[in-house]
């Protein structure tokens, strides 16, 4: 009865857990863990990576085949040990900031003489470094023999189809060189006359970019400077006085608002990121994608679609960085483009798409491959009539178990094979055996406890208070399956200060009782009977306790805070109650108080732009770590909720959230009137959330390639398999693949990532995601498939990881560096014969530079007085867990202008490219990236639009106070509400609006999002950044 596998009900229905059979290839989650006790000296401090592995062999170097080209590729510590570091000499970027204090105009005109910035982050020991293996690489080999052979033609569209229809057919991106790059006698007008910029101006429907601009030739009389030379000594400098204008400064006021400044490169005529993400709309948008092929590349994340699973997983689980690997690791090292793929194992699906199917094959449990343990999916091939079948992973043959026999048809294939979502489905769930729980004992359902800082600025604040109060109506939206009439979840409560306090909520007690424990160097679990109970049957206990916990401590003067013993005595409660859970850990100031995980503050503003730059994200202490590994151990997720005034080390207190697969929330200065709702929303959407508790991945592959590192909010105890206390629907695994052999053209690269989790009710499930990709001896098959939202995705989490280890400068020129690398191969070897000052991207590859930028610029890799160690820690936390969605979106904010809305259309306006110069006086715009929200305004506003959003009658009378619109009924009120709804919808972080004036001090904040502009914080602009790769570039065909 148990062996029908396909269940065509809404999926979860038909759960039942299984009684043993087939041995589990995750093996005890726990079985090889040597825990450190809590406070062991012994912990390393020097790679707190998440994912740092324990094992003696590092990831990185676990390739056989060697890293890619040293010093450029990957940061692994191997690589990065190996780069080497500038010659002593200081780095002048990011020198002389803008006054922080002046208000209006930010930007000083021009400022070319000050912040280089990350142009010159290649400098001169890199481009010398860059050389060097330029010969390695054997690039200067250019001939239009080679080219011909690879390269993709922009006029023959049709040859790109392959096996799926790519809307938009790869082409050329040609642009002008920077005006470092000397240009040969005549050079641009030559180029001007090429027909690579008309086809691109055609084909990109980038404005401009077709005809001979004459801005564009102005460029060459401009510096004459020695431009391409091997050695480029005065490369900084030039850079610095390029004498690009900035068109985005207004300085000035309206009048250089008006017209272009003379002698600047027109931004329209370089690669717009919101022209690609129109242009994929417009051509996939609102229709069906199906995943039917292999190798197909998905929709951008930014294009909405219907995704049909016909095979191979959904987008929204996976995406990679190419979905045709290079078929050799030479191949690989030539490209630099890094292998990998983001995976989202408990991706949101719309309504309007199938959730996933739950296959129980009972006592037997899941069906895998004998050698490599792979699960059953639709890259078995069945063979001998249906009796055996061939593991497309590692091509061994293994009996159909007898009850999963069926008959082949015509072409060999399963006559069952669409009623069976392991034969035909890239993901879907299995019921797992005993055998997949810990101990063999089905597992509990998991606890969420929830830990309230009760010292004196919590309770003062009214935080405490509106957290109670909100809990008495949360608790009654704990996360359930969708046919339970209630959640399995339960609850517990702790407050502390310098002590812990448990309450007993028993069901049966007429008050709370609240146990205190003072010694919170050992700490232990005083109660277990009644701290966990059932919100259903303990309601009047429990919101009796919510009611008394404000008063309870409303006249503490205790400030001083413990906070590493707080998660132990969260964890040792989980523990105790052998199950998983989630600690909500709401805390507010550097604990310093005499206990284990005591910090103090080591804020250090002069280790910026130093070696020891690195140490300000590491934690503090060793126990951090040692405690993260226990809480992983024990399936304890942490959630931290932190409300600082002033420096808290989330280095150190946001490691255990980080390690455990917890979400790091963070409100700074919190006032209970405006910050309520951000944190409010943030509060329920977390404890709502779809999450996997106790989980385990492991990602298999295909022969010839494999995963070698895995960045996340993860916790990895050995090479292979990926430990996450718990997982939720927003957080996202990036695992990089290797070649360790020949990859076969026809059977492609398979990768299988299954995740052993315990779901919301205490059912052992497995989740299994498939996704088979293309291999090809053609580097420009590479080229072509590759996403590059997905790349910047991996180079993030790549360089914030690296971080923990190395300078930063050295981590931005490996940015830069590898960015080149990528773009000089594919000019080399699939673009076309043209001018080595033609700067020529391959057209999925085109907006790489002005995102690589964007994450070059991100306040985690430049390091500068004003922006708070805190906050950087924070974002790099944050970024190093996101999905393809998220980092796209927080690398490239979206603008929206909203002063020419057609009231009647329910859509989102279309962005505008980051810059000032999209702004206009007239104008109002809103932006967001995933973690802020602005509304800018223009002085010249429409009285209209002001009346319609503020019911205010002048720009003067608007409040920039408010943190919400007011609730009006106009049309226009509503239309921008419900802009932001859309903006804000499924997003992991509540935005808090703030309103901005221009030319009112706060613009400052919001120019930053301005990320093609020159940043005040000393970020290059895209022109700026297009330029100096383009001269990397020019450097590495030379
Ligand atoms: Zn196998």
């Amino acid at each position: 009865m148990s062996q029908q596998g396909y269940v065509a009900a809404p999926p979860y229905s038909q759960s039942q857990p299984g009684m043993g059979g087939y041995s589990a290839g995750f093996g005890p989650p726990n079985s090889s863990l040597q825990y450190g006790h809590y406070g062991d000296p012994n912990s390393s401090h020097a790679a707190p990576q998440p994912s740092m592995s324990k094992s003696t062999v590092p990831l990185g170097s676990s390739a056989p085949l060697g890293p890619l080209s040293p010093g450029t590729h990957q940061f692994s510590q191997n690589n990065f040990q190996s780069v080497p570091s500038a010659s002593g000499q200081q780095p002048h970027r990011f020198q002389n900031p803008p006054p922080l204090n002046s208000t209006g105009p930010s930007y000083p005109p021009c400022s070319h003489q000050s912040q280089p910035a990350s142009p010159d982050a290649a400098s001169t020991s890199c481009t010398t470094q860059l050389a060097n293996q330029l010969n390695s690489m054997q690039i200067n080999s250019y001939g239009p023999g080679a080219v011909q052979s690879s390269r993709m033609s922009s006029g023959h569209p049709a040859s790109f189809q392959g096996p799926q229809p790519l809307p938009l057919a790869q082409h050329q991106m040609a642009l002008l060189p920077g005006p470092q790059i000397p240009p040969p006698a005549n050079n641009f007008s030559g180029l001007c006359a090429q027909s690579t910029l008309p086809s691109m101006a055609r084909q990109d429907g980038i404005p401009g970019s077709g005809l001979p601009n004459p801005n564009l030739q102005q460029l060459p009389g401009q510096t004459p400077g020695p431009g391409c030379h091997p050695q480029q000594a005065n490369y900084g400098p030039q850079m610095a006085g390029s004498q690009l204008s900035y068109p985005g400064a207004f300085p000035g006021g309206p009048a250089q608002l008006s017209g272009p400044p003379q002698k600047k490169l027109d931004p329209d005529s370089i690669p717009s990121p919101i022209q690609v993400i129109e242009n994929d709309k417009a051509s996939r948008g609102g229709q069906i994608y199906a995943t039917n092929m292999r190798g197909q590349v998905p929709p951008l994340v930014t294009t909405d679609c219907l995704i049909q699973d016909q095979g191979h997983a959904s987008p929204r689980y996976i995406r990679c960085t190419t979905y045709c690997f290079p078929s050799s690791s030479d191949m690989a090292k030539q490209a630099h483009i890094p292998l990998a793929a983001v995976i989202q194992p408990f991706a949101i699906v719309p309504q309007n798409e199938t959730p996933l199917y739950v296959v129980n094959h009972g006592e037997t449990g899941p069906i895998r491959c004998n050698r490599c343990k792979a699960y059953m999916c639709p890259f078995m091939q069945f063979i001998e009539g249906g009796r055996r079948y061939q593991c497309g992973f590692c091509n061994c043959i293994n009996d159909v178990p007898p009850f999963f026999f069926q008959h082949l048809d015509h072409i060999g294939r399963r006559v069952d094979h669409y009623e069976r979502p392991e034969l035909s489905l890239g993901s879907y769930e299995y019921v797992a055996t005993l055998d997949y729980c810990r101990d063999n004992k089905p597992p509990n359902p998991p606890a969420y406890i929830f830990m309230i800082d009760v010292s004196y600025r919590n309770t003062n604040s009214g935080l405490v208070k509106l957290i109670c109060n909100e809990l008495k109506t949360l608790l009654d939206k704990l996360p359930r399956e969708e046919q339970e009439e209630s959640s399995a979840v339960r609850v517990g409560f702790v407050t502390y200060n310098k002590v812990l306090h448990f309450f007993n909520v028993k069901s049966n007690l007429a008050q709370p009782q609240m146990m205190v424990v003072s010694d919170v160097g050992e700490v232990f679990v005083p109660l277990l009977d009644g701290f966990l109970v059932n919100f259903q049957e303990s309601r009047s206990v429990v919101n009796n306790l919510l009611d008394q916990i404000p008063e309870m401590f409303a006249d503490t003067n205790e400030s001083e805070t413990i906070f590493a013993p707080v998660i132990q005595a969260g964890m040792e409660a989980l523990k105790a109650a052998e199950c998983a859970g989630k600690l909500f850990i709401f805390h507010s100031s550097l604990p310093t108080a005499e206990a284990p995980g005591k910090l103090r503050n080591r804020d250090d503003k002069k280790l910026l732009n130093t070696d020891k730059e690195k140490t300000l994200f590491q934690p503090q202490v060793n126990s951090y770590e040692s405690l993260a590994r226990d809480c992983v151990a024990n399936a304890c997720c942490v959630n931290l909720f932190l409300f600082p005034n002033q420096y808290v080390d989330i280095a150190s207190v946001g490691l255990v959230t980080m390690y455990t697969g917890g979400t790091l929330y963070k409100y700074n200065n919190f006032q209970l009137s405006s910050d309520s709702p951000q944190f409010l929303t943030d509060l329920r959407r977390d404890i709502e959330k779809k999450t996997g508790f106790d989980a385990i991945m492991r990602v298999r592959t295909s022969t010839g390639f494999r995963a070698t590192d895995f960045f996340g909010a993860i916790y990895m105890n050995n090479t292979t398999d990926v430990e996450m206390a718990a997982v939720d629907c927003d957080k996202a695994v990036t695992v990089e693949f290797k070649h360790d052999d020949k990859l076969n053209e026809d059977s492609g690269a398979l990768i299988q990532c299954a995740v052993l989790y315990t779901s919301v009710s205490g059912q052992r499930r497995l989740r299994i995601h498939n996704i088979g990709l293309n291999c090809s001896t053609q580097l420009a098959d590479v080229y072509k498939t590759c996403e590059t939202d997905a790349l910047i995705n991996f180079f993030a989490k790549s360089a914030f990881k690296a971080i923990l280890s190395q300078p930063l400068k050295a981590v931005r020129e490996i940015l830069v560096s590898q960015t080149a690398h990528m773009l000089a191969c594919y000019r080399k070897n699939c673009a076309s014969p043209s001018a080595v000052s033609q700067l020529i991207l391959p057209d999925a590859m085109k907006v790489l530079p002005v995102y690589m930028n964007c994450l070059l610029k991100s306040c985690v890799l430049t390091g500068r007085p004003e922006i708070p160690t805190d906050e950087r820690a924070y974002h790099r936390q944050l970024v190093m867990s996101m999905g393809v969605a998220d980092t796209q979106l927080f690398f490239y904010p979206q603008l929206l202008p909203i002063h020419n809305l057609d009231l009647k259309s329910n859509a989102v306006p279309a962005a505008v490219r980051c810059s000032e110069e999209r702004l206009s006086e007239g104008g109002a715009f809103i932006l967001a990236n995933g973690l802020s929200m602005f509304l800018w305004l223009g002085v010249s506003t429409p009285p209209e639009l002001i009346q319609g959003l503020f019911n205010v009658p002048s720009f003067a009378h608007i409040s920039t106070e408010a943190t919400l619109l007011p609730d009006l009924t106009n049309p226009y009120s509503k239309k921008i509400k419900s802009i932001m709804e859309q903006i804000q919808n499924q997003k992991p972080y509540t935005m808090k609006l703030m309103i901005v004036k221009q030319r009112e001090q706060p613009e400052m904040l919001f120019r930053q999002f301005l990320v093609e502009d020159k940043s005040i914080h000393g970020g290059a602009s895209y022109v700026d950044f297009l330029c100096c790769v383009h001269r990397e570039i020019c450097q590495l065909l030379n």
